[in-house]
């Protein structure tokens, strides 16, 4: 098994920016949980489905092919310019409660670190509580709802607030800090100096 550090954090967070730096800074790959997430979402509205429907997103979880990479792919559909839509944030959350959906996708992320060629560094909601409880580092970040939202930029202070309440009190893996993850508040803070904190913790 490759070496992992495991990102968690609310949206705006950094994890993204924070994420792919340390990878990069490290020459490790970089795996972006949240964007498999939104990527069943688009391809479940493509399809026609009812996103709430437990049944048939089960199920497409556990076919689909997902490809993530400079473009993220669903079965070949190319959804990478629906990632961020508005309407792609108020379905991932409903999308990311559902148990079958999760458990497919967390076994997706082993996988992919399993496989991987050297260190991994994942960023989501569970990585650190559910998906790799073990590994080498394990951060959580956060920031002040205002700059959150600032970051965000096209997503309003409502929508992240509403995703942070339905990720944090979801039955299945909600967003919580593990025990032992190291605590940073990145607000006011330069991407610069949260990588270097987090490397010299290795
Ligand atoms: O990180 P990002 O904002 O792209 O995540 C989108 C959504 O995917 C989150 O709001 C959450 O509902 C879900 N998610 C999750 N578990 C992860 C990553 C993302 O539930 N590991």
């Amino acid at each position: 098994m490759s070496e992992v550090i495991a990102i968690d954090g609310p949206a705006g967070s950094g994890k993204s920016t924070v994420a792919r730096a340390v990878a990069e800074r490290l020459g490790w790959t970089y795996l972006d949980t949240g964007a498999m997430y939104r990527a069943l979402a688009i391809a479940a509205r493509r399809r026609g489905f009812n996103i709430e429907d437990e049944v048939a997103l089960g199920a497409l979880s556990q076919s689909a092919k997902l490809e993530l990479g400079e473009r993220v792919l669903v079965d070949g559909d190319d959804v990478t310019d629906d990632l961020r839509l508005d309407r792609t944030n108020r379905d991932v959350s409903i999308v990311a409660a559902n148990a079958e959906v999760r458990s497919s996708m967390v076994q997706r992320q082993r996988d992919y670190v399993a496989t991987a060629p050297g260190g991994v560094v994942v960023e989501g909601r569970d990585i650190t509580t559910v998906v790799f409880p073990d590994a080498r580092l394990k951060i959580f970040l956060t920031a002040s709802l205002e700059e959150r939202a600032r970051r965000r930029g096209e997503e309003d202070v409502e929508s992240i607030a509403r995703r942070d309440e339905a990720d944090s009190t979801r039955t299945t893996s909600p967003l919580r800090k593990a025990d032992d993850a190291l605590f940073i508040d990145t607000t006011g803070r330069s991407v610069d100096l949260i990588v270097e904190e987090i490397v010299q913790c290795l």
